[in-house]
């Protein structure tokens, strides 16, 4: 298949295009860089022996994205393209509005005027909102969502199913995400945040390499077994080979939604301590006062997945805190 990754020079977006290259796929990467970085595509050909074709553009740019799909014979779309700092989506919600919303339904303008109505879209455990019960599971309605970020999510899904019950020609798989960390193992490729992290895992390793003095944790009174935070974490080898999953079911027609998580939780404390004993380093840290709109605890009923795509999170909380390690330790300062 020709496959269009939108935002395929960020973390998410640079692991699938290494899996779609090394399963004999071709990849379009638009990407406008605001958040990721030119060095990947080097990378990417680092690990695989090739090079997709890069367009440095922007998703809301339709004449773009008009020729883009006039010029590429593209077959179907891994949509990652968007901004995802939940913090700062309370503070500019038009701008994540304007980039998640209104960026999504410009490619799926231009995917139709193009003929192709093959999508995969990065959704989050975030639109199952604040009131779900654990384990989340694809059946239960979205709920009430708490930021601006998630709203869009919910929305842009919204959009996608409307748009599959209007025109049964078009294919979409809704992936929602819990919470991916680790690397790829080469350790050439990895999460880069620019700034401060705002999550957890990459805070750690920032920590680990000395860019950061310690680590705060946010709480340690939650009704959990040890008081801190638990959430799914699963490695982003395994989340990117869930999209060239879903990619073989969209020749049926409709919309799927897929959790992609291990399918249990593990604690902020936890999760330190594994870090600390795969790799050695110490992590200082202390606790601090909640922050605002974390919820106690959620994981994902990853069974669907398992059984229609024939998917399963394989790698462990080794790999995901070796492979981590791997990447933050050989490129200190991130790709820059
Ligand atoms: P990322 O920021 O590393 O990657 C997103 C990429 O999209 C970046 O390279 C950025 O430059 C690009 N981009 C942003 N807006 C664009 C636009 N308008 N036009 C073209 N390119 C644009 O983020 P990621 O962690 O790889 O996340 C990928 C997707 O997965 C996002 O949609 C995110 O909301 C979603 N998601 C991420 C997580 C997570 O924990 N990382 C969890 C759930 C969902
Ligand atoms: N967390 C923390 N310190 C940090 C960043 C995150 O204690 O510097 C906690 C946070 O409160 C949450 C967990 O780690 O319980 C995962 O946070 P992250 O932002 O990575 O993911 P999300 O909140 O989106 O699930």
């Amino acid at each position: 298949m020709q496959v269009l990754v939108t935002g395929g020079a960020g973390y998410i977006g640079s692991h699938t295009v290494v899996e779609l290259l090394a399963a004999g796929h071709r990849v379009v990467v638009i990407d406008n860089l605001c958040n990721g970085s030119p060095e990947v595509l080097n990378r990417i050909h680092a690990i695989t022996g090739q090079q997709p074709v890069f367009i440095e553009g922007d998703i809301r740019d339709r004449v773009l994205l008009d020729r883009l799909f006039a010029e590429h014979g593209i077959d179907a779309v891994i949509h990652f393209a968007g901004l995802k700092a939940v913090g700062e989506s309370v503070a500019c919600p038009l701008t994540y509005y304007e980039n998640n919303l209104y960026g999504s339904m410009v490619l799926c303008r231009a995917m139709a005027a193009a003929g192709v109505r093959r999508l995969v879209f990065s959704s989050s455990a975030t639109v199952y909102g604040e009131e779900a019960a654990v384990p989340y599971v694809e059946s239960m309605p979205r709920g009430m969502t708490s930021s601006p970020y998630g709203t869009s999510k919910a929305m842009v899904e919204k959009v996608l199913e409307d748009l599959c019950a209007a025109d049964q020609r078009w294919s979409v798989a809704l992936m929602r995400y819990f919470n991916p960390i680790g690397a790829h193992p080469s350790g050439l490729i990895g999460e880069d945040p620019r700034g401060i992290p705002n999550n957890l895992m990459p805070y750690i390793s920032q920590v680990a390499v000395g860019r950061l003095p310690e680590l705060s944790i946010y709480g340690n009174d939650y009704p959990t077994a040890d008081g801190t935070c638990e959430r799914d974490y699963l490695h982003v080898v395994d989340l990117a080979v869930g999209h060239l999953k879903a990619l073989q079911i969209l020749d049926a027609p409709g919309v799927k939604t897929y959790n992609l998580g291990m399918g249990q939780s593990v604690s902020v404390l936890a999760l330190v301590n594994a870090f600390i004993q795969v790799t050695g380093v110490e992590i200082p840290y202390r606790f601090v006062s909640r922050r605002n709109g974390d919820l106690a605890a959620f994981w994902a009923d990853a069974g669907k997945a398992h059984q229609e795509l024939g998917w399963r999170a394989e790698r462990g909380l080794e790999a995901m805190m070796a492979d981590t390690w791997r990447w933050q330790s050989k490129n200190p300062g991130g790709y820059r």
